[in-house]
């Protein structure tokens, strides 16, 4: 039998495969795989919305650089992100651990002290989870469960011709906060003499490590009546959501390069690294910010909020995304994403 390899599809291909192969047959089921989260109806007014995540050690994160109770937060946050790219207002997580005898009681404590800021932070309850052991490193998987209004879910795929494109907070922190973490672990490795060089790095140091999910987005939203026509949360980055947006709504986009999000401290790092600041607000991972679209007459209740960004419109050309340059030329962005296997 012909053997193919995963990267041959690569995550989203084989994300695709797997359900294709599945139909679902409950009626409660109201939208499967492939939005941010399962969207359930069991009958009350709001739905059910249900997301899992799961870092691995070595993969996702490096205990060489990342302290445990971020783990523990960060953790938490991305799960509940996907919650909040649904419009839902997160209620539960449960919490599985796979772990090897390397970590101490004391450690998991710190793991926990971690999961329990955030859930305090995100006002979830801890309700179950697994524990088993791990042969090689730490995996968490976390499922967070939450409730929408029914009226207010947002999903990927409806997105319309001429909607706006917003993003919250700003783009590319998160991954240059990898590099420079990256950077100080190698200098280390060659001289553990050396004092690490983090001065001046905080912002992008706390997006790296302890992202936000942008609940204040959702709630903020709801009170200025805001409905997003559809909406995910950038944990791959903008142009692989854009693109999925896209695809899921058969729309294309036109976004503009002045109007791209970026923090100061991301914008002079990435020089300093030799990256094109433009490059790690596409294609920079881990933001956990909001990518969402709102109607033309939803316009005036957000032009002038000051941490969103209107970075642009849908349009009625499938696939087609194109970046509007500083000097007005159009160009085609391909979405890089992650590479996993
Ligand atoms: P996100 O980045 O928002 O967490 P993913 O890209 O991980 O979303 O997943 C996209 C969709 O595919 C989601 O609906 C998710 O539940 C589903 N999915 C991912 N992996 C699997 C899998 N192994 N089996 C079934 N569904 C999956
Ligand atoms: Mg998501």
């Amino acid at each position: 039998m012909k053997r193919t390899e995963l990267k041959e599809l690569g995550e989203f291909g084989l994300i695709d495969r797997i359900e294709a192969d599945f139909k679902n047959i409950n009626s409660e089921t109201v939208k499967g795989i492939g939005d941010d989260a399962a969207v359930i109806d069991n009958g009350s007014n709001v739905y059910t919305v249900v997301s899992t995540d799961m870092l691995v050690e070595g993969v996702h994160f490096d205990l060489s650089y990342v302290p445990l109770h971020h783990l523990g937060y960060k953790a938490v946050a991305v799960n509940i992100s996907d919650i909040a790219a649904m419009n839902g207002i997160p209620k539960q997580i449960t919490v599985s651990l796979a772990l090897s005898s390397r970590f101490s009681v004391e450690a998991i404590d710190a793991l926990y002290q971690g999961i329990k800021i955030a859930c305090d932070d995100y006002k979830v309850d801890l309700v179950g989870g697994d524990t088993t052991s791990s042969r090689a490193g730490l995996v968490i998987s976390i499922t967070a469960i939450g409730v929408v209004e029914k009226n207010k879910i947002a999903y990927r795929h409806t997105a319309r011709p001429n909607d706006i494109i917003c993003a919250t907070g700003d783009l590319g922190g998160a991954y240059l906060g990898l590099q420079v973490l990256e950077q100080e672990k190698q200098v280390y490795l060659a001289n553990p003499e050396m004092q690490p060089q983090l001065a001046g790095k905080d912002y992008l140091l706390k997006r790296q490590l302890k992202p936000e999910a942008r609940m204040d987005v959702i709630y903020e939203l709801n009170d200025i009546g805001v409905v997003p026509t559809s909406m995910i949360d950038i944990s791959d980055g903008l142009a692989s959501e854009l693109m999925h947006l896209c695809r899921s709504s058969n729309t294309g986009a036109v976004i503009f390069e002045d109007k791209l999000p970026i923090h100061g401290e991301t914008y002079n790092t990435a020089v300093e690294f030799n990256i094109d600041p433009v490059t790690c607000v596409l294609n920079g991972g881990e933001d956990y910010e909001l990518l969402f679209t709102i109607s033309q007459e939803d316009f005036p209740k957000i032009k002038n909020h000051a941490d969103i960004a209107l970075i642009g419109y849908m349009t009625n050309i499938p696939k087609e995304i194109l970046l509007n340059t500083k000097s007005g030329t159009p160009v085609p962005i391909r979405a890089q994403g992650w590479v996993h296997f």
